[in-house]
């Protein structure tokens, strides 16, 4: 399998309000397991949009995807899309160690699931503006202007990349600039800088975070399982990202010896292994040790 379509649980709306939400993907290739091992340390959400930019072949009827695009998209969507990129050069099913949370136990647990088991929700309205009033107690009022309704947007790629980098350091200004990012009107200003933000009430912030949440579609990352040691149950977060950029990454040495004995028998170029999905890749390097295998055992 080297293409999937999927549906994008959300979706995108492009300038003419059109959603676009069928999704055709290819499988990686030997360049993408390269550029993610050589960028460990590159802030994830823009690894995403480099990745989603290389393997997304469509989204709905549009053909000419740009990185764009990609940086653009919900961020239930591009996790929707890693875990499918996942599927595509992996298969479903995940085998992961964990310690168990239990303070007294500790012990490391392999837990065992497949990607189908995590619950996508796939969300109803599709805005992708969205308008919810605010409580009396959230509401404020300056003048005579009341500024009791909010307009904004789901965040997506590219509030990411901006705000991951101070997340780390800042959480709460990268709160406040996430929501600089996403509110498109607090009651009659149309468009809120950061001194208008900072008028709003924690009540409001809470009421237009839990809406967001509520709008957004979700892809259930926590998996409810048994710890095999002390046999209590717990959940275990799952990172599709860190996850499968890790498989990816796990060898750069690995992938020059693969491309190195592919090459020595079958003469192909450099290029030609690089751009093999790395399950076909994997097929060849199978066959070749086999029919090694057989020739030694003939003689
Ligand atoms: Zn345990």
């Amino acid at each position: 399998m080297e293409q999937l379509e999927a549906l994008l649980p959300g979706g995108w709306t492009d300038d003419r309000g059109r959603l676009h939400q069928k999704v055709v993907l290819k499988t990686l290739t030997g360049r993408e397991e390269m550029l993610l091992a050589e960028n460990k340390r590159r802030e994830s959400a823009s690894l995403v949009t480099t990745i989603l930019h290389r393997c997304l072949l469509q989204i709905g009827e549009i053909t000419e995807i740009s990185e764009s695009l990609c940086r653009n998209l919900l961020v239930a969507d591009r996790q929707y899309l890693l875990l499918k990129l996942r599927e595509l050069t992996f298969g479903t099913e995940v085998r992961a160690t964990l310690p168990c949370p239990w303070p007294d136990c500790g012990k490391k647990a392999d837990i065992d699931f497949s990607l189908t088991d995590l619950p996508v929700t796939p969300s109803v309205d599709k805005g992708p503006h969205y308008r919810i009033p605010l409580s009396e107690d959230a509401a404020f009022k300056e003048g005579d202007l009341m500024y009791d309704e909010v307009v904004f947007r789901l965040p997506t790629g590219a509030d990411q990349e901006v705000i991951s980098p101070l997340l780390a350091q800042n959480e709460a200004r990268a709160l406040n600039w996430l929501l600089e990012r996403c509110l498109i009107s607090i009651g009659p200003n149309k468009d809120p800088n950061r001194e208008m933000i900072g008028k709003l009430l924690p009540k409001a912030r809470f009421e237009i975070e839990k809406a967001m949440s509520a709008l957004s579609p979700k892809i259930e990352l926590a998996l409810n399982t048994q710890c095999p040691e002390c046999g209590r149950e717990f959940a275990a977060p799952f990172d599709p990202q860190d996850f499968f950029f890790g498989e990816l990454r796990s060898s750069r040495d690995l992938l020059y010896r693969e491309v190195h004995y592919l090459a020595y028998h079958y003469h192909w170029s450099e290029r030609e292994i690089m751009d093999m999905p790395k399950t076909r890749r994997r097929d060849y390097i199978e066959m070749l040790a086999d029919e090694i295998e057989r020739l030694n055992n003939a003689v």
